[in-house]
């Protein structure tokens, strides 16, 4: 982190502006709109700078930067564009540890200033570290559609409350799920469609309601996507910052990880392949255990949870126990693998039908109807371990597809470690012995696979890498 980001009380206090233009202009603002007193040293002024020193809105010196401008200052902005007299300021502020940043020039001044949203009082601070004052433009503006206007009014009417709810709340925990029911509950939405008053109302009754509201536990069956973070749901993404518990498994990527809420208590449940760190049944009593203490709990998996995730085994229990439980659907691996390949899983000159098959036996072995599988205009989508392979081409073969019918193996699909190695099914074997292939790899046999020299448009930029060591 190259930056250390910070919110300064800066109200009464005395800051620096030099320079007249318009970027001093807009600095000088900003300061105001924070309180404090600002001075602004320099020999002309725009228009609009001109018309806040007239309304006695700040302190104009009409002359050059002289060093004692700086002393006794809080904060310092130079804006000048004299590059000579940037650095001087600089200089003379870094000197007596004052806070300085110079416009356009990061490198010089001790700090930056972000891109900001405003919902007074909540405030979204963006920065790119000075590398691209225009990203973070962009990324403000995207900001600004996301949070909606009434974020502002929601803060300062919880703001009111805190006092009384930390009063009535003997724990941190109590109080994060009160506040977090309030703001994504009903209370939240009267004020979001503008009903404040009884929005207030509500509230009152809920902080003062003679039972505490009751927090249950509950299990959000999250699909996590095949790995690329951008391919999570709206729904996985929030539910994942506000579980109090991430239960995850191998298939889970990295990144995707890194969006669950901080503190956050994190479970690893494994799932390799003949080393199960829990087995299924425990995984179920976790949950269930989890879910009895009052947290709630993200089951977190890899690519869609019904599509080859056992969760349907996982919300039984959690039905029988009597616990509340949402599923999230999310991208599975044939979806994610097949896009970021360049290989459409259906096309009208090749394939009509497509089918997802798992073979893994506890044994180890593959035990599949064969003979459904080998159909021609048909695409075969095969979740498992590569150690298959052998089996697959040969019964494929065997039950009638020719031997140069083309296969895709999609190496730890849509992430920056993607690898796609085509092959065919007679030559499948010894390809995926040359190639190390590393897990979770996606085999889709058809003629679909073709397109993929036509298609392909994914350019990972650490190809073949791990996926991240555990
Ligand atoms: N519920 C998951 C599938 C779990 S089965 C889903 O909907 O995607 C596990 C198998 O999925 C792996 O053996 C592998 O064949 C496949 N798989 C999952 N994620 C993958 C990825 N990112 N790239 C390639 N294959 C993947």
């Amino acid at each position: 982190m190259k930056f250390f980001p910070v919110f300064l009380d800066l109200r009464g206090r005395d800051c620096l502006v030099v320079g007249g233009g318009p970027v001093a202009a807009r600095k000088a603002a900003m300061l105001l709109e924070a309180g404090a007193r600002v001075t602004l040293v320099a020999p002309a002024l725009s228009p609009a700078l001109e018309r806040r020193v007239v309304a006695g809105e700040l302190h104009h010196e009409a002359r050059a930067f002289a060093a004692a401008d700086v002393e006794g200052k809080a904060l310092v902005i130079a804006g000048t564009d004299d590059d000579a007299v940037n650095r001087q300021i600089a200089e003379l502020a870094r000197a007596r540890n004052i806070p300085v940043n110079v416009v356009d020039q990061p490198e010089l001044g001790s700090f930056i200033v972000p891109s900001v949203i405003n919902r007074e009082p909540i405030q979204v601070a963006v920065s790119t570290g000075g590398a691209s004052p225009v990203l973070a433009r962009l990324l403000r503006a995207r900001l600004e559609t996301y949070i909606p206007s009434a974020y502002g009014r929601l803060a300062r009417m919880v703001d009111g409350f805190r006092a009384r709810v930390q009063e009535r709340f003997a724990t941190t925990e109590e109080r994060r799920h009160f506040w977090e029911h309030v703001l994504e509950g009903p209370i939240a939405e009267l004020l979001f469609a503008g009903r404040d008053a009884d929005a207030e109302k509500a509230l009152e009754q809920a902080v003062a309601g003679a039972e505490l509201p009751r927090f249950h536990g509950e299990v959000y069956l999250v699909g996590a996507g095949p790995g690329d973070p951008d391919l999570l749901t709206f729904r996985a993404l929030r539910l994942l910052q506000q579980a109090d518990v991430i239960v995850y498994d191998r298939l889970v990527a990295p990144p995707i990880l890194d969006l669950a809420r901080r503190d956050a208590e994190r479970i690893y449940v494994g799932k390799e392949r003949d080393k199960h760190t829990l087995t299924q049944e425990g995984i179920n009593q976790l949950l269930v255990r989890l879910a009895k203490e009052g947290k709630r709990v993200v089951r977190l998996k890899g690519g869609d949870p019904f599509i080859f995730g056992r969760g349907g085994e996982e919300i039984e229990e959690l039905m029988e126990e009597g616990i509340p439980f949402q599923v999230v659907p999310g991208i599975t691996a044939a979806s994610g693998c097949s896009s970021y390949a360049g290989i459409p899983l259906t096309h009208r000159d090749y394939a009509q039908s497509c089918v997802f098959v798992t073979g893994n036996l506890k044994d180890g072995s593959v035990n599949l109807n064969w003979k459904a599988l080998a159909h021609p205009h048909q695409t075969v989508v095969f979740y498992m371990g590569l150690h298959g392979v052998p089996i697959l081409s040969k019964e494929l073969i065997a039950h009638g597809l020719p031997a140069e019918t083309p296969v895709a193996l999609v190496q730890q699909g849509t992430t920056q470690h993607q690898r796609v190695i085509i092959s065919t099914l007679g030559s499948l074997p010894e390809d995926v012995q040359k190639s190390e292939l590393k897990p979770p790899t996606l085999i889709i046999v058809g003629e679909v696979v073709r397109l993929h020299d036509k298609l392909d448009w994914f350019r990972p930029t650490d190809s073949g890498a791990a996926w991240g060591e555990r």
